[in-house]
């Protein structure tokens, strides 16, 4: 056995299978269906995890809401240490983490150990420091207080692709804002969730504050969205469940944060440098082999450059090396299924039989996994499918702009609005374009994630509702009560 491979075993050892956590305890309940978790690397079962039923989903919420008094009359302080304690765990236990993640996602373990354990914790950080600087509590001009509490009992369901960020994500603001909460990872790569419930308890956050079900979308996510048990629903994955689910809670008036897909545009400007622009967006494009809801799958080039931007991004493309995530000198890994490597090969061949022009986009050549070569197309219309739908897959597609403003019209021509970057030397003109793009993140210049995590992510558009991270994200699970007349707060 490797050291990698080791790694990979103690992480997954380290793991409580067929485990529930709820109101502080494990639970193994019997009599559940096990839906196994594959390696998407070696299709190799790595484990197994429990299709939550009816009782096992009202003990969540119960806890929760059992927990929700005491939980949201602790001090901000003392909320934020437990957030800052977790935070801890993170960085002592994060490469096992990044061993795990990566053994359920296949994302090469430098992509993980940055996404799926130093992110984390940095967000957790920065979202306690949000909470502590937050006013809780102030006069407004008329003399009423003004007083922020927590929204309730939250409900947190989140997809396969950054899995750990997506669940901190939530459960760092919910926790700041004094809610409590009910977590759903996807089915695909729960064992890190399981992980992370463990160091919860671990840190000791009280019982009932985080709670833990697994299970299908389709079982389990669907009677958790059904119950009338929370108060507000905060969901990350794609449009077509984010649009049911916000038409439950709008049924039922309960607040709905919904992070979903996007079709990210890069546009480039004549006066760019077109071999960085090129580089950087194939690099992020095809992180996590393009399973990232704000990759840039659309480069957007001057007409007259397009052949050549074709020319670099495929050379690019050319030069990723698929393997096995574990091993250092990957740099892409698999898709996270069969099924969405089937969805990928079917847009790229679709694409192909349509008269466009594609570099790569086969199926990989190898005994095992669920590998896609990465793809670049060109010579499609702007009206078809690979330009216009998510693939959530190692695809890039470029097109022709005649000028600024027809690129922008061309970066706003899709449902979505997650996220955009653009490239250019003059200034005026960036600020034209950064106003003219209708997104909710514009990258200039290849600028990447800001450090602390704290700039608003979320989407225009079809990309969803609300904002993630910083202070914007800790508002989404906030109730703001203005109280007129005397009264004796802390800031009176
Ligand atoms: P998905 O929508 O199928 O699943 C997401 C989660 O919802 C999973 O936990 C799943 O079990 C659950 N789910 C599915 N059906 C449900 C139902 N009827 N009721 C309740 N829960 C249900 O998405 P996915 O395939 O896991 O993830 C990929 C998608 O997520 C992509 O479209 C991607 O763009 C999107 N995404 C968006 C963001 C963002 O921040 N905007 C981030 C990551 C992924």
């Amino acid at each position: 056995m490797t050291t990698t491979m080791q790694a990979a075993a103690a992480a997954t050892d380290a793991v409580r299978m067929n485990s529930l956590y709820i109101g502080g305890q494990w639970l193994t309940p019997a009599g559940r269906e096990l839906i196994p978790v594959l390696n998407p690397a070696t299709e190799e079962v790595i484990g197994s995890i429990v299709d939550a039923d009816d009782s096992d989903i009202a003990a969540a919420f119960a806890a929760a809401r059992q927990a929700l008094p005491e939980w949201s009359a602790l001090p901000v302080s003392e909320r934020t240490a437990y957030l800052d304690a977790l935070a801890d765990a993170l960085r002592d236990q994060g490469q096992q983490l990044a061993v795990l993640a990566t053994s359920e996602i296949g994302m090469p373990l430098a992509e993980s150990r940055g996404v799926q354990a130093a992110l984390p914790e940095a967000v957790l950080r920065s979202t306690a420091q949000a909470a502590r600087d937050l006013d809780w509590e102030y006069q407004d001009e008329s003399g009423s207080t003004v007083l922020r509490e927590p929204v309730g009992v939250v409900l947190g369901i989140t997809p396969w692709n950054f899995p750990v960020h997506q669940l901190v994500a939530k459960l760092a603001p919910a926790l700041a804002a004094g809610c409590t909460i009910v977590l759903k990872p996807a089915e695909l790569t729960p064992l890190n969730a399981l992980f992370l419930a463990a160091l919860c308890d671990q840190v000791a956050i009280p019982a009932g504050v985080v709670n833990l079900v697994t299970g299908r979308g389709s079982t389990t996510g669907e009677k958790l969205v059904q119950s009338q048990a929370y108060d507000l629903v905060s969901f990350t994955g794609s449009l077509a469940v984010g649009r049911h689910i916000g038409a439950v809670a709008g049924d039922r008036v309960v607040r709905a944060t919904l992070e979903l897909g996007g079709k990210s545009p890069a546009v480039v400007m004549a006066d760019a440098d077109l071999e960085a622009a090129v580089r950087t967006t194939v690099r992020n494009c095809f992180t996590n082999a393009g399973q990232k809801c704000n990759a840039p799958t659309r480069l957007i080039v001057p007409a007259e450059q397009r052949a050549a931007a074709m020319q670099i991004a495929s050379a690019a493309a050319a030069e990723y090396r698929l393997g096995d995530p574990l091993q250092a000198q990957t740099t892409m890994g698999p898709l996270a299924s069969d099924v969405q490597r089937d969805k990928v090969l079917r847009y790229v061949d679709g694409a192909r039989e349509r008269g466009a022009t594609v570099a790569g986009g086969r199926r990989a050549d190898r005994p095992t996994g669920f590998f896609v070569e990465p793809a670049v197309i060109t010579d499609v219309a702007e009206t078809d499918p690979v330009v216009q739908e998510e693939i959530f897959g190692p695809v890039l597609v470029i097109l022709g702009h005649q000028g600024e403003a027809d690129a922008i019209r061309i970066a706003n021509d899709t449902p979505y609005g997650l996220s955009a970057e653009l490239w250019s030397a003059d200034p005026a003109q960036t600020a034209r374009l950064v106003r003219g793009i209708r997104a909710g993140q514009v990258r200039v210049n290849g600028v990447r994630s800001p450090h602390p995590p704290v700039a608003p992510f979320g989407g225009y558009k079809a990309s969803g509702l609300g904002r993630e991270l910083g202070a914007f994200g800790l508002e989404e699970y906030l109730e703001v009560k203005a109280v007129l007349g005397t009264f004796e707060g802390e800031a009176g």
